[in-house]
């Protein structure tokens, strides 16, 4: 029978595994625990009736790149909208980076555990991976990827930071050491800050020093913006790289909506704001009661928080995670990941979610 053979380099990779299981309390994909203000879907249900929907996009997004530029404070120069590239998603504006400075003969590095589509998408682009590894307590040893850098010459490193899924932010320090051996080898660095509202700190303000630097920084409007129904993510480097990038990507891949919906959640900063000081309470009480409960805890960064069960419960992972499925309540299992062997990663929702995950916990940890 001729059925067409995929290429032979894709052949043995494993798809994204992420179970989208129908239960009352959601907590394993670190999104926003509600819908975002009432006002921005107004805004947008405007921004659709005004539409020239039989027009392409604007190809070059200007008024949604501008403002993310101005956000940031990177909107300076002849063209304000020279330092950002937006996307279908984080995810998206990563596989442009990879089609860019990736591919076939080049070797791109991350540090394991992390999250997988980094080196997933790296796959897919035809470059070869390399795992570095996080030190106890799942920070970057500095000398341990300068090391590697020098070693490997990756043409693209990966720092998640806040990392995803275990959630600690890395240092300024080590990212500039990150940052300056990857000059020195001419690669790239991308600090993917999907959880940077987070964080103590962060890479954009390396940015704003110098236009000469081979940095990226990745942010979603997925998590703290309530917004990962829409699928839209920007990233924000010097002129130069954005340029690169404009050239790869499909022309019109950001549609008119998107980018209207974009802008019209840049109107609701303050709201924003609010949402993440009470995530992070929650995520305080929630780090608070698994301490309680005998788990060791990672501390968190972002919006979600690590956890392994107590081995006195004489339950695995897997039986916690079944356990809380049980009684409707899903947590992302990462206890067969590698370095990661009998944790789970639960994502900060609502008070009352969280509630009801700590309530199912501590009956499956007496069960
Ligand atoms: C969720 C996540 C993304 C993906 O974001 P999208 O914008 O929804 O594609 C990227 N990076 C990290 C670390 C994430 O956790």
């Amino acid at each position: 029978m001729g059925r067409p053979r995929i290429r032979d380099d894709l052949a043995a990779l494993e798809g994204y595994h992420s179970p989208q299981v129908d239960v009352d309390v959601r907590l394993n994909t670190n999104e926003a625990p509600g819908p975002p203000p009432a006002g921005f879907a107004d805004a947008v249900a405007d921004a659709a009736r005004s539409m020239d929907w039989h027009r392409y996009p604007d190809r070059g997004a200007v008024a949604l790149r501008s403002a993310l530029a101005s956000l940031h404070g990177l909107d300076g120069g002849d063209d304000p909208a020279a330092r950002v590239f937006c996307a279908n998603g984080s995810n998206e504006v990563l596989q442009t980076i990879l089609l860019t400075f990736a591919g076939p003969g080049r070797t791109v590095l991350t540090f394991e555990p992390t999250y997988a589509m980094h080196g997933h998408i790296a796959r897919i682009s035809g470059a070869t991976t390399i795992d570095g590894v996080r030190s106890d307590g799942f920070l970057i040893d500095a000398d341990h990827a300068v090391a590697l850098i020098a070693e490997h010459r990756p043409s693209v490193t990966f720092v998640c930071s806040p990392n995803n899924p275990t959630g600690i932010a890395e240092p300024t320090e080590s990212i500039l050491a990150i940052l300056e051996a990857v000059k020195a080898v001419d690669g790239l660095l991308v600090v993917d800050e999907a959880y940077g509202q987070f964080a103590p700190w962060s890479a954009v303000d390396l940015l704003s020093s110098s236009d000469d630097l081979p940095l990226v920084v990745t942010r979603t409007y997925s998590k703290t913006w309530a917004m990962a129904g829409a699928r839209l993510g920007y990233l924000l480097a010097a002129p130069w790289l954005v340029s690169e990038l404009d050239k790869v990507v499909l022309p019109y891949h950001l549609d008119a909506l998107k980018q209207a919906a974009g802008l019209a959640a840049l109107e609701f900063l303050d709201d924003m704001e609010q949402r993440v000081a009470s995530i992070v309470e929650e995520r305080g009480r929630i780090e608070v009661n698994l301490n309680d409960l005998g788990c060791e805890v990672w501390p968190s960064g972002a919006n979600f928080v690590l956890f392994r069960p107590p081995a006195d419960s004489g339950l695995t992972g897997d039986a916690v995670w079944q356990g809380l499925l049980d009684r409707s309540v899903l947590v992302r299992n990462t206890a067969s990941w590698d370095h990661l062997d009998g944790c789970l990663r639960v994502t900060v929702g609502t008070a009352e979610d969280n509630t009801v995950f700590l309530t199912a916990l501590n009956e499956v940890l007496a069960s």
